[in-house]
């Protein structure tokens, strides 16, 4: 690490690699999040010590004794990107100092230690190329990268852990949704909120998404894939789905999507497609936009085209909203003409089809 002489990675040898035929079995059909490569990176923080131990070596269990803070305190916080391979063989990250960076302001709101940029984007870059054999062998597949910290110190008081683990495993990735449907179904949460002014929700921790397992069931229950959840006050502005952001486009040319108030996750696919949208020509809004509204504009046909949008589905086409007042379908309930433009704009340059303009792809080794 040129920047920080004092965090250099010890590579530690696996004993026993995954055999080849295992692996390419498993790379065939990987789904998402349950196949997971043999590396790991691990790095250590303590009080008056800082970071320290860092290190690649064989993926394992961790042991933990059981009064670990963040099994009580829920401190915790992650990050989720992707490395593509390019159309010319290579490996490649998308914008991971962006996960850099956020990764601290979500540290930051969880009083947790920051963790170096270029040390994040190192530890990801190691094994990424570490385990570059992990890449899963179908059509737009990828391997997905989790960085994550929790709260490691043996103590039951409540305050700000004395001690963290920084850790980053690998999992290679096929499609994200079960169903694989050209467009989803959301459901409305009445009853739930992901999200309250104050809270944590622009920052990418564990208890967020515990929270919003309840209202997610409801949604699969009734039929639907994902849930979308209103704002905490007033029940009335459309805030985002569980793990992903939304956009809006109408036929007027605007595309419109909800502002970083401090209860929706800053995407860093959202971000993109914002500029992506405005390189388009597109009447570009960030500002609230209500359930209310959503409905009529559906209905009557001024808003064409819905999508949903993070690392782990892209961009994914919004066919039908639904709610304890009925459902209404988006569009021609389909994936929209502009969605399927933005996903592949988006994919094109993540692989190296389409020139990166802005910098945001990150070639490996
Ligand atoms: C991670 C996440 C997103 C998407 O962020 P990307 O950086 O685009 O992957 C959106 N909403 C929530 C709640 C998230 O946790």
């Amino acid at each position: 690490m040129a920047d920080n002489p004092g965090i250099t990675f010890e590579r530690l040898p696996h004993p026993a690699p995954t055999g080849e035929a295992q692996r390419v079995a498993a790379l065939a059909n990987p789904g998402f999040g349950s196949v997971f490569s043999d590396h790991m990176v691990t790095i250590d923080w303590e009080e008056g010590k800082g970071w320290h131990n860092a290190a690649i070596g064989p993926r394992a269990p961790l042991s933990l004794d059981p009064a670990t803070a963040v099994l009580h305190y829920a401190q915790e916080v992650f990050e989720g990107l992707k490395a593509y391979k390019q159309a010319d063989g290579g490996l490649a990250l998308f914008r991971p100092e962006a996960n850099a960076a956020r990764f601290n302001e979500s540290a930051k709101r969880l009083a947790m230690p920051e963790l170096p940029e270029d040390v994040f984007v190192e530890s990801v870059r190691l094994l990424v190329e570490t385990d570059r054999e992990w890449f899963p062998s179908l059509e737009g597949g990828s391997l997905y990268l989790r960085p994550f910290m929790f709260a490691s110190e043996a103590f039951l008081g409540v305050r700000p852990s004395r001690k963290y683990k920084y850790l980053v495993i690998a999992s290679p990735a096929g499609n994200y949704f079960k169903s694989g449907a050209p467009a989803v179904s959301i459901w409305v949460s009445r009853d739930y909120s992901r999200a309250a002014p104050g809270g944590t929700g622009a920052a990418k921790c564990g208890g967020n998404y515990a929270a919003s397992l309840v209202p997610q069931a409801e949604a699969i229950e009734r039929g639907h894939d994902q849930v979308v959840f209103l704002d905490a006050e007033e029940h009335k502005w459309i805030e985002e789905l569980g793990g992903m952001n939304l956009f809006f486009i109408f036929d007027d040319g605007r595309i419109v999507t909800p502002p970083l108030t401090g209860t929706i996750l800053p995407g860093i696919t959202r971000n993109s497609l914002l500029t992506l949208a405005r390189e388009e020509g597109l009447d570009v809004h960030e500002e609230r936009y209500s359930l209310d509204q959503w409905r009529e504009d559906a209905a009557s046909g001024r808003l064409l085209e819905t999508f949903a949008c993070g690392t782990a589905a892209v961009v994914t086409p919004v066919g039908k909203l639904a709610g304890h007042d009925g459902e209404i379908t988006i569009g021609s309930g389909g994936p929209g003409q502009l969605t399927q433009k933005f996903r592949e704009r988006l994919v094109g340059i993540q692989r190296g089809t389409i020139e990166d303009k802005y910098g945001w792809v990150m070639k490996l080794g």
